[in-house]
């Protein structure tokens, strides 16, 4: 790979020519056929394939131990898939909505035609970094937009190698890297986009869409928060052990989707606790040289976990390590914590990491009333076979999306729509919503040569006081 001294320029006056260059670009091809749109596809497909090794080994290096099993499934795969699914499906959503036509205006024709929006911004974190940033990198080009990556300063050795990777298989008006601090960041933010799509934290995204705001900029943000799992009274416990903790463990619980903890019935907590501690030595025996299980991505955030379990501790929680810790090599072990009240960090923040809260109730009813009491989450998952019960809570709690009976697994269905609310995030993408999000979906009436208009023009008289009174029942 090559030092960055060819790194695409990034900050002020750099950053806003390269953005201008973009437009212009887009200025000139305002919209791509549906056969350009799928070679745009194929060119990030071959970047994708070509590079698998390359590419797991630089997020490797960033976390310290990233498993490559990892990425290649949750990070890899996803992004093919997705980009696959586009190449599929981008000529479909294309196609215009042809919509009906109240009487008045037969035979008028009315239709939504879906068109490029321009130059889209796309801020990155470190934790997927490959996958969030090109999953909305394949709604943005399927959309036929140009678009500008910033991918986050605690994934520089990653983010230089896209840099070098998309120089190599896009020109710099199409598709561009940025890399840099926060200064970078936030002057990114501040580029005119034609919209922006921010994955982060809550915090982070707030400033994001005050920044936009000043270039009324239209967002897409997909924050974090805390998800919870929860158990319904019937359900095998060890089933529900088992799919809890591999949610949990990927990537050492640096998932957005991660359930944060766990609501399950007071009589089913020691044998929770006995599954999940049997899954995790199986899954990940003798962590600190595990292969498969990641590191903690820096010393600040393994700080700030250590953090949360002494603050616990310390008011009286019980902390049950699932295995030994390495923290010279950051890898934490999956820890569960019980006794555990709202006092504590643990229940107030994002865990982010692999510590899950096991929190339990007496009747159902007071776990829904938990969740309805606390922010949106981004993920809710709930672990029952009764179907009626599965309605109910659909209806009565609020998320950015479910799975029932397993974790995370909604977000690898490329049809469904993928987004927060409220303080998880606001917005949608994925496959066709992805699509939608960056297209202005064009309202065009046609008019015809023949119609009634000319009946209800001046000099308003009797004729049409008398199609008014029709048209006003
Ligand atoms: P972060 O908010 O600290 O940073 C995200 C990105 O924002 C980085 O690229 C960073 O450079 C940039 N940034 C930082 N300050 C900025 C500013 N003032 N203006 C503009 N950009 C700025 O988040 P993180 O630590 O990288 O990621 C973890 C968070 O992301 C968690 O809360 C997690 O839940 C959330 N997340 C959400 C999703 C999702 O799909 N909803 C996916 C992954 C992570």
């Amino acid at each position: 790979m090559h030092a960055s001294s060819h790194e695409v320029p990034v900050a002020g006056a750099a950053l806003d020519a390269l953005f201008q260059q973009q437009r212009r670009a887009f200025r000139r091809v305002p919209y791509p056929s549906a056969n350009e749109r799928r070679a745009h596809l194929d060119a990030l497909h071959r970047l994708l394939t070509e590079n698998i090794d390359a590419i797991a080994a630089a997020i490797d290096a960033d976390f310290g131990h990233r498993s490559s099993h990892e990425t290649k499934l949750l990070e890899l795969f996803p992004s093919i898939q997705g980009v696959r699914h586009a190449k599929r499906d981008v000529a479909t959503w294309m196609r215009p909505e042809h919509k009906s036509v109240s009487a008045w205006f037969l035979p008028g024709r009315a239709k939504v035609v879906k068109q490029p929006l321009g130059v889209i911004g796309i801020i990155a974190p470190w934790n997927y970094p490959l996958y969030l940033a090109i999953g909305p990198l394949t709604s943005a080009l399927a959309a036929g937009n140009r678009a500008m990556i910033k991918i986050s300063e605690l994934s520089p050795v990653f983010g230089r190698l896209l840099a070098e990777l998309m120089r190599k298989y896009f020109s710099p008006d199409h598709v561009a890297v940025v890399n840099g601090d926060v200064d970078v960041a936030q002057a990114f933010a501040g580029l005119p986009f034609d919209h922006l799509l921010f994955t982060g934290s809550t915090a982070v995204g707030r400033q994001v869409m005050r920044a936009a705001a000043a270039n009324l900029t239209p967002v897409t943000l997909e924050l974090g928060g805390k998800s919870p799992a929860i158990i319904a009274p019937d359900f095998p416990i060890d089933v529900a052990a088992q799919r809890v903790i591999f949610g949990k463990c990927l990537n050492a619980g640096q998932t957005c989707l991660s359930p944060d903890y766990v609501l399950l019935p007071e009589t089913q907590l020691p044998a929770f606790i006995a599954a999940a501690k049997k899954e995790v030595q199986r899954l990940y025996p003798n962590i600190p040289q595990n292969p498969d299980y990641s590191a903690i991505i820096n010393d600040r955030h393994y700080a700030r976990l250590q953090g949360y379990l002494d603050d616990a501790c310390a008011n009286g929680a019980e902390v049950i390590a699932l295995g030994d810790s390495a923290p010279s090599a950051r890898k934490l072990a999956p820890t569960i914590v019980m006794r555990v009240d709202h006092t504590m960090r643990l229940l107030q923040e994002e865990i982010f990491g692999p510590i899950l809260p096991v929190l339990t109730y007496r009747e159902l009813p007071e776990a829904l009333a938990y969740v309805v009491d606390h922010p949106r989450p981004l993920a809710l998952y709930y672990f029952d076979d009764n179907a009626d019960r599965v309605d109910r809570l659909l209806q009565q709690t609020i998320a950015g999306g479910v799975t029932v009976n397993d974790t995370i697994f909604h977000i690898a269905q490329d049809e469904l729509p993928f987004g927060g609310v409220g303080p998880s995030g606001m917005g949608h993408y994925h496959g066709p919503e992805g699509f939608n999000a960056l297209s202005k979906r064009k309202g065009v009436f046609w008019q015809s040569r023949w119609n009634t208009i000319p009946l209800l023009k001046p000099p308003y008289g009797k004729r049409v006081g008398r199609l008014l009174a029709f048209m006003l029942k």
